[in-house]
């Protein structure tokens, strides 16, 4: 590693060729003049096969994925996705299905979708599901969409405000102002739960309602959920649940039983559907029975024996193309049938109980935002006693050089020096061990040789990046003469903010 390659447009050279095509056998047409560009085309690369294999290849080893080690993102619930998932999304009818093809004709599918509503509903206590919504904070936009048609369906038009508590996920915030309603945010008490009298205080005849995440992003069981949702409630609020945290609950809690009226599933984090990487995720929502009528659709209902799709009567509209990511309902559903309700169950309690066990191991060292029994993560801080001027930038960045993606750092806002570690129940206790070995060494390092950490990473691809530079001067694609322009005089190729794709 840390060697220089050129970037693949530079191994370009005229008239070299990956692929042969076959002989022309139909007569050659000519494009239309209006269709043809009238500048030369400049800057494709011609490259042989073999040069854009290796490439790739070689991008994708330098990627670290849940199938490369564990990934303990805070809040980002990084599970291990079961390959008998891709299996089925592969099936030629999941596969190959078009999102126009006759409801006759598409049953199967349709009965999946019928089938993953269910399922939803019965794990979250919701009557309703709609599974348009591309991803959490789509699910969350959607919400808050349909809360805003239901108090204007009332006349209510008055309820402007979202209550967001002060530890939420940004996308929370974001949500209510997209939608055009304002923010008010709710503190959090000594104990990690909302604060009763500064939510009654912000509570009025302007409250749309509060979005909750339980557990919340600081790893803790609100220990008041139900007083919080009769306070919103009686104020005329409606309970929307972030439900990114639902692998802390699956089997035990359901949500829809303790006063949530909506909330999104995240299904690329609790039901194992692959993260980001820019592709597809999904964010269906469930709700009551009140709110059903409002769902964004079409969603899949059954008459008789046939499956057919429904727009809700007052539906908020469409919030993504045709019918959501089919390929994520595939996964998903295939999850939670093999798993049935035991095996979820037990994702849950494995999830919290190895959150609990980096918590104990590790907050002799690293002091626990909150002194009480965790859900599925811990939320440690990064001031290890003894080590002035190291912060939890650099223990992140060290964790690199010892194999291990970052936790999430300084999130959520209202705990300084924050670690989120969220170890998922597919990681063994071996790794756990080898974890909790790795942060206490670290620990060590910061106290006798606090450069180590200050310098880290020094064995990934980059070494640590220029974050403000990052954000000012991002460089998203290769420009040789921007990437020059960048290294100035610096003979280190690798002291780049942003590599252009192979180097
Ligand atoms: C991940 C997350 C979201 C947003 O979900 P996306 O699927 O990433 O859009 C919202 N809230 C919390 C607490 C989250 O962890």
């Amino acid at each position: 590693m840390n060697t220089y390659e050129p970037p693949i447009f530079e191994y370009s050279a005229p008239g070299k060729i990956g692929v042969a095509l076959p002989e022309l056998d139909v007569p050659e047409a000519a494009l239309p003049e209006e269709l043809l560009r009238d500048d030369e085309m400049d800057g494709l690369p011609e490259l042989t096969e073999v040069e854009v294999v290796r490439h790739f290849t070689r991008i994708s080893q330098r990627n670290y994925c849940i199938d490369t080690g564990p990934y303990m993102l805070g809040s980002c619930t990084m599970k291990a996705n079961p390959k008998i998932h891709e299996e089925m999304a592969r099936l030629p009818g999941f596969a190959f299905i078009h999102p126009l093809q006759d409801e006759e004709l598409a049953q199967g599918a349709l009965q999946l979708m019928y089938g993953l509503q269910q399922l939803l509903g019965e794990i979250s206590g919701f009557s309703h599901v709609s599974l348009q919504p591309a991803a959490g904070a789509q699910g969350e936009l959607t919400g808050i969409l349909v809360f805003r048609a239901y108090h204007l369906e009332r006349g209510d038009t008055e309820r402007v405000e979202v209550l967001v508590p002060d530890s939420a996920h940004g996308t929370n915030p974001a949500t209510a102002a997209m939608a055009g309603l304002r923010v008010v945010e709710v503190k959090t008490d000594r104990r990690g739960n909302v604060d009763l009298d500064d939510l009654k205080s912000k509570l009025g005849p302007r409250t749309a309602g509060l979005m909750l995440t339980n557990p919340n992003t600081l790893g803790l069981f609100d220990e008041h959920v139900q007083e919080v949702s009769r306070l919103v409630h009686e104020a005329g609020g409606l309970m929307y649940g972030d439900g990114a945290n639902f692998n802390a609950i699956l089997g035990i809690v359901k949500p829809g039983a303790i006063g949530f009226d909506l909330m999104h599933y995240n299904l690329h984090k609790t039901f194992t559907t692959p993260h980001g990487g820019g592709g597809p995720g999904a964010g269906p929502v469930g709700c009551t029975d009140e709110l059903a009528p409002y769902l964004p659709g079409p969603v899949v209902v059954k008459q008789g024996e046939r499956y057919a799709l429904h727009m809700p009567e007052k539906s908020i509209g469409r919030v993504k193309s045709f019918y959501g990511n089919f390929g994520m309902f595939v996964r998903a559903y295939t999850y939670i049938r093999m798993l049935g309700a035991q095996g979820l169950r037990e994702v849950s309690e494995i999830a919290v109980l190895n959150a609990n066990y980096l918590r104990v191991k590790l907050q002799d060292i690293y002091p626990v935002a909150y002194d009480r029994t965790c859900m599925h993560e811990v939320v440690l801080k990064g001031q290890i006693k003894d080590a002035p001027g190291i912060r939890t930038l650099d223990i992140a960045k060290r964790l690199i050089d010892y194999g291990f993606h970052p936790p999430t750092i300084y999130f959520p806002l209202t705990v300084p020096e924050a670690m989120m570690i969220e170890p998922t129940e597919t990681e063994t206790k071996r790794n756990l061990d080898l974890f909790i070995a790795a942060m206490r060494r670290i620990a060590q390092e910061a106290r006798e040789q606090p450069e180590l950490l200050r310098e880290a990473p020094t064995r990934a691809p980059v070494r640590r990046l220029d974050e403000v530079r990052a954000a000012r001067q991002p460089i998203l694609s290769y420009h040789r003469e921007a990437i020059q322009a960048l290294r100035g005089d610096k003979a280190d190729p690798d002291d780049v903010l942003i590599r252009p794709l192979g180097v």
